[in-house]
């Protein structure tokens, strides 16, 4: 067969020498002024077609050819006996590139929006308790040191209202263990649980709500959350964005920095405060308490946070979501 001009490269210099490239027998062999090179087909790496750059032919040791006319190079190959690998042959076909793209970016979404969910839903349970415990304990004393100050509520009240929740949840059906913490915040009248079951209730809630029974609503509602561990099934989701976030841009040690900030920031999903809400129904009604004082608690912390004029608080988001009303003609349903 005839040779394909190219250029030479020593792997060395950066001279450029004219050069003839053949193939003989087993063998890819390059000529010029530098003499003459051979090398076993298996030894020497051709570039993938990319657009309109040069093909280069590499020797082992780093010197390569550079072969600038295309169609020769390609009609080259394949009179050498070259087969162009799949990959390539796929990604010359636009409309399957293309699709593959969407195929990908499908593939992604659905991982996202169904696999993930799912994947977190197997995994929340396999988490060590004392890894729960000692998360939901650091993320504690952080609150406590940045956003939370301590209750104002006397001694006494907190002792009633934690023996009148205790009566009700006993009640009902089989709860997760639990501790109920009293603590005071500007962020306004809310309530939120960690995955360990340390539900916190704000005094602005106590203050706000019409008698003990709503109170006692809310902590069924946070002990639903504990029950299904919408917690760490949330911390795991977000983690594992951030994860591949960070892997994506190279920059690992973010991960773990934001990792807290997730956790927290992150409002529970429109199906885990159904869930919450169910659990919370079924736990008041087995109390006798029907579900009207978590419906009735619901409707006041919602007037009370448009009063505000904000869209809601940070934690729990208890009252913050757009169906509320949804929430409290559900619950009122339930009766
Ligand atoms: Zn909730």
């Amino acid at each position: 067969m005839t040779g394909i001009a190219a250029s030479y490269y020593d792997g060395r210099t950066p001279l450029r020498q004219p050069a003839e490239l053949l193939a003989i027998g087993d063998e890819i062999v390059a000529r010029g002024p530098f003499g003459e090179r051979r090398a076993r087909r298996a030894e020497v790496e051709i570039s993938e077609a990319m657009g309109r750059s040069p093909r280069i032919v590499r020797f082992a040791d780093g010197a390569l050819l550079e072969v600038a006319d295309l169609e020769e190079f390609a009609r080259w190959l394949k009179v050498a006996g070259f087969a162009e690998s799949p990959v390539v042959r796929l990604q010359k076909r636009w409309s399957w590139a293309l699709g593959s793209l969407l195929g990908t970016v499908l593939l992604i979404a659905a991982i996202y929006f169904w696999g993930l969910p799912a994947l977190t839903k197997v995994l929340a349970p396999r988490i060590p308790a004392a890894v729960v415990q000692s998360l939901s304990q650091q993320t504690l004393t952080f609150l406590d040191q940045k956003v939370l100050t301590p209750s104002n509520l006397s001694a006494a009240r907190r002792a009633e209202l934690t023996a009148y929740a205790d009566r009700i949840l006993q009640a009902g059906a089989e709860h997760p263990g639990y501790r109920l913490h009293f603590r005071s915040s500007a962020m306004g009248p809310n309530a939120f649980a960690l995955p360990s079951g340390d539900v916190v209730i704000f005094d602005q809630l106590v203050e706000l709500a019409g008698n003990d029974d709503e109170v006692a609503g809310v902590v069924a509602h946070e002990l639903g959350h504990v029950a299904y561990r919408h917690g760490m099934r949330q911390l795991i989701q977000s983690s594992v964005v951030s994860f591949v976030v960070g892997v994506y841009l190279g920059d690992v040690s973010s991960i773990a920095a934001s990792l807290g900030a997730l956790a927290l920031e992150s409002r529970y999903s429109r199906d885990f405060e159904r869930e919450a809400d169910a659990y919370a129904a079924r736990t008041m009604l087995a109390a006798g308490r029907g579900t009207e004082p978590l419906a009735a608690m619901l409707e006041r912390m919602e007037k009370a946070h448009n009063a505000k004029g904000r869209a809601g608080s940070a934690w729990d988001g208890l009252a913050s979501h757009p169906d509320t009303a949804e929430r409290i003609a559900r619950l009122r349903a339930m009766r």
